[in-house]
């Protein structure tokens, strides 16, 4: 197992208060400053973590699939849309529609995706910690450290200096 995510099995639950105070902080802090430091937090920890030896996003979280997602995987598929969404999707308590079980039904025992080249939009930004995103997500990283050996580490790389 990848050592980062050894780090992240260790301290994901122990680290949530420490967490929390780290997060009413780096929301004091000015945005831009915040955000061009998550996305070198993000490049660098991309680079040492193998998602294809972790995988729990797609073992433990439904994504949200938006109307463009089901038209572009219905198509990938071969299937229409009505049938896509009747098999695949279900509606959860935002009213949003997600894949109906997890692990994900395209999640292979290699712990690729069977859609790669079409997944939904949510599977494709998650962690949402780069791209200029983090500081609108601080409350969303809150709870993604807890399944997310990135964002664990990227909130370990910000207690070092903000
Ligand atoms: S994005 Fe995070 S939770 Fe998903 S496979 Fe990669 S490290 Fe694991
Ligand atoms: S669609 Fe692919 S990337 Fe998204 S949760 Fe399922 S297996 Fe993971």
């Amino acid at each position: 197992m990848d050592k980062l995510i050894g780090e992240w099995q260790a301290g994901k639950d122990s680290k949530s208060d420490q967490n929390k105070k780290l997060i009413v902080q780096i929301s004091k802090q000015k945005a831009r400053n915040i955000n061009r430091l998550a996305d070198d937090f993000h490049a660098d920890t991309i680079k040492k973590i193998d998602c294809l030896a972790c995988a729990n996003c797609c073992t433990t979280i439904p994504p949200i699939v938006n109307e463009t997602d089901i038209r572009r995987i219905s198509k990938f598929l071969g299937i229409k849309t009505a049938r896509f969404t009747h098999e695949y999707l279900t509606t959860d308590e935002d009213g949003d529609q997600v894949m109906k079980k997890v692990p994900c039904v395209f999640l292979g025992t290699d712990n690729k995706c069977a859609i790669y080249e079409v997944r939904p939009k949510a599977c494709r930004e998650y962690p949402h910690t780069d791209q200029s995103q983090f500081m609108k997500n601080l409350n969303l990283h809150l709870v993604n450290v807890r399944y997310c050996p990135i964002v664990y580490q990227i909130l370990e790389r910000f207690k070092t200096g903000i």
